[in-house]
């Protein structure tokens, strides 16, 4: 079934966290443009704020509420928020999240790996636990979770982020499971190297950094976090209405 993108997401209604910077920011622009009504949420106050004021600019329609997604009382406040903004939601994408740490697995701290894992993991739990009944209540809906290409592949030095990630990609094939006779699709994006600011700290800035990167995506350079919308975009369309349980989109980085 093929939609008109515009007329589809009209008077709908998409909730992203992490939405103050990277792939959060421009999945809430692509949202915009397509003409879905925004709810962005970040831990950050400033940098979501920016990503409301340029929806606002080009004549999107947003709410900016802040929200650490390890805090179940934010997330909550995030969701009433977003309902009280705007009647309804449509669209969840649940991406907030921190990189990795570079240590073997004996030399990992455990603070660093409860930190990892409940921002990355628990924190798309969380999201989901409060996002689903309001779906749920109006007979659907579609939401994509932030895993990785190390949700699906191992990284040496990345195991708090790797396994949080493969993390990701279970809980949404569980949640997927869970709720797709009721139409509420759940499927994943697991980006290769994107260009980010989360990137940009991943390789200390520097072009030998860069390349390493590089060198580890067959397609021969990073990707942008406008691709990586453009594909959340899709899986919340009925044009992906047979879609289910799905992680992907990485440059052949785990092919
Ligand atoms: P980014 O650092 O540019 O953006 C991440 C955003 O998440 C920031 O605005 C930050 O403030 C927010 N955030 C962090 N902790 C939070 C919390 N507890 N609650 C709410 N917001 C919080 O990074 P990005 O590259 O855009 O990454 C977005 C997602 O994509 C992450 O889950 C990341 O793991 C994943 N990812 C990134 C890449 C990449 O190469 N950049 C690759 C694979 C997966």
């Amino acid at each position: 079934m093929t939609t008109n993108q515009n007329e589809f997401y009209k008077g709908k209604v998409a909730f992203v966290t992490g939405a103050g910077s990277g792939i959060g920011r421009a999945t809430a622009l692509t949202f915009a443009n397509a003409g879905a009504s925004v709810a962005v949420a970040d831990i950050s106050e400033e940098s979501n704020r920016e990503t409301a004021q340029l929806i606002e600019e080009q004549g999107g329609r947003v709410v900016a509420v802040k929200c650490d997604v390890t805090k179940a009382e934010e997330v909550k406040m995030a969701l009433d928020r977003t309902i009280k903004e705007f009647g309804r939601l449509d669209f969840a994408f649940n991406n907030a999240g921190i990189e990795q740490r570079n240590a073997a697995v004996a030399d990992f701290e455990e603070e660093e790996w409860e930190r990892i894992v409940d921002i990355n993991l628990r924190g798309i739990f969380l999201c989901m636990k409060y996002e689903i009944p309001l779906l749920l209540k109006q007979g659907g809906g579609a939401i994509a979770n932030t895993s990785s290409g190390a949700g699906v592949i191992g990284i040496k030095g990345g195991a708090a982020y790797t396994a949080a990630k493969h993390g990701v990609i279970g809980l949404t094939k569980s949640a997927a499971l869970d709720y797709a006779a009721q139409n509420i699709r759940v499927n994943a994006v697991a980006p290769g190297y994107i260009d980010t600011s989360m990137m940009e700290r991943f390789t200390g800035g520097t072009a030998q950094g860069r390349e390493q990167v590089i060198a580890q995506e067959p397609i021969g350079r990073m990707g942008q976090p406008e691709e990586i919308a453009d594909a959340v975009v899709w899986l919340c369309s009925d044009a992906a209405a047979f879609v289910v349980g799905h992680a992907f989109i990485d440059g052949g980085q785990t092919v």
